[in-house]
């Protein structure tokens, strides 16, 4: 197990959490059809559903906050934000927007075309929506190793560059709007993509003229896995390391609501100014004037420290290492995750813990409401209940390779001993794990049925 530094900070403002009794928590999933994102979050003890938007804020960032200017335009916020942009991005021009998405809504809107192709290592599922949503076509390139749980590849997130080869050459370079290349991978498992990895890729883009776009939400965990893992890294500084990332790209879009840790916000950055001329009018209609995109000042403001934050060597050396260490304990139980640990969080192999329950029945929904009854905890369940669906020509049900729960680790937000309480709940569970039972659907919607289905126990 990595060495687990104590947390570099201590904590000035708190927030409680309570654990509700067991009857009180079976009472919360029966309310609930037995799907943990109906249940209310002051029923839940250790929330673990999601890293995105969910960190605590610094006493700077909070600081920041209060000298927020909400001038509509050229606000002193934003030329802060800007300089803080140009200092670890170097792209020449960037609009803040309110969240991720809403630069991928943005990009996609400006540059895909009926028809076109994005390649990408593996797209997030809002950029895979937005680029489908203008009738492009979104395509995942990632290394055959990304889909073997247990290989313990060091960057599991990199494009696989024969692949990426052929695509072009099969689609044309004309059909390819802009190439991009997620950091970390999310979809994957929140794995790295090596350097070297993204200079093959920037060189494969730009021989063929496609303008290459980073998705860049975890780009301080992927910087800081660079320096652990990769050979020449192991002195340079985090920040460095970032802008040489960004110095092979043409833009980037990016979700502030992971490594930036505020509570909201986005960027949409990019070297070419005709297209700064044409997203700047889609954000006027969409978002607002190109000084705020949609965030307040102040947000941008928190963004700005922020941006900084999230590359402090001793604040990612202890995020990884609780990540791991989260990992560590979970397999000292027995119970098998991807390998290695990723950056932000980790992927239980619901299937090992509960191989008594088929897929039909759900077993990463189950272990999920396992793991709510035991501790009042909440993961997300990524496998049947997201993905599963009906072939349309046989109407057989086509399932997921994996059965997963994630538990993803909200930023500097839970100590140690939140984390062995988490495994230790989870190790209670896998000592009578073949009590466990299997649930099927009361409702469950068309599509993107995770978030709204109700459940009743088997
Ligand atoms: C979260 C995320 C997004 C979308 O960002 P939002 O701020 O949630 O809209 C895009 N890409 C990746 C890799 C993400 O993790």
């Amino acid at each position: 197990m990595p060495l687990y530094p104590p947390e570099p900070f201590r904590i000035k403002v708190t927030e409680p959490i309570r654990l509700i009794s067991p009857e009180a928590r079976e009472a919360a999933l029966r309310e609930a059809g037995y799907n943990l994102f109906a249940v209310k979050a002051e029923d839940i003890f250790i929330d673990l559903l999601t890293d995105s938007g969910t960190g605590a804020m610094s006493q700077d960032q909070w600081a920041a906050l209060m000298r927020g200017d909400e001038s509509y335009a050229g606000a002193r916020s934003f030329h802060r934000l800007k300089a803080a942009v140009e200092d670890i991005f170097g792209f020449k021009y960037f609009v803040p927007t309110h969240q991720g998405r809403a630069a991928e809504n943005i990009l996609s809107a400006v540059l895909v075309k009926q028809g076109q192709y994005v390649p990408s290592n593996m797209h997030f599922d809002t950029t895979d929506a937005n680029i489908r949503a203008r009738g492009g076509r979104p395509t995942n390139l990632v290394i055959d190793e990304a889909f073997d749980p247990a290989n313990p590849h060091p960057f599991k997130g990199n494009m696989d560059i024969a692949k990426l080869r052929a695509f072009v050459e099969k689609v044309g370079a004309e059909k390819i709007p802009f190439g991009m290349v997620t950091v970390t991978n999310n979809a994957g498992g929140g794995q790295p993509v090596s350097m070297e990895n993204l200079k093959a890729v920037a060189a494969v883009y730009h021989e063929h003229k496609i303008p290459f776009f980073i998705d860049s939400a975890r780009y301080a965990e992927n910087a800081y896995f660079i320096k652990c893992r990769e050979p020449g890294y192991e002195n340079k500084p985090v920040i460095d390391i970032a802008r040489e990332m960004f110095a092979l790209a043409d833009g980037m879009t990016m979700s502030a609501k992971k490594d930036a840790i505020v509570n909201i916000g986005g960027l949409l950055c990019m070297n070419d100014e005709s297209l700064f001329q044409h997203v700047k009018n889609e954000l006027i209609l969409r978002e607002g004037f190109p000084t705020y995109g949609g965030l307040a000042g102040r947000d941008l403001d928190a963004m700005a420290v922020g941006l900084y934050e999230g590359l402090d060597e001793a604040y990612l050396a202890h995020r990884l290492a609780q990540t791991a260490y989260l990992a560590g304990r979970i397999n000292d139980a027995g119970i098998p995750t991807i390998q290695p640990a990723g950056g932000h969080a980790v992927y239980l192999d619901a299937h090992a813990v509960l191989p008594h329950i088929p897929q039909s029945e759900f077993p990463g929904q189950a272990l999920a409401v396992e793991l709510y009854r035991e501790g009042a905890i909440r993961g997300v369940e990524i496998g049947s209940v997201m993905f599963a669906y009906a072939d349309p020509d046989s109407g057989k049900m086509i399932y997921p390779k994996l059965e997963l729960l994630r538990l993803a680790i909200p930023r500097r937000t839970y100590t140690r001993s939140h984390m062995d309480y988490v495994a230790d709940s989870l190790a209670n569970i896998k000592s009578r794990a073949e009590a466990v039972r299997g649930y099927k659907f009361t409702y469950a919607p068309e599509l993107l049925r995770h978030f709204t289905a109700r459940f009743e126990p088997l």
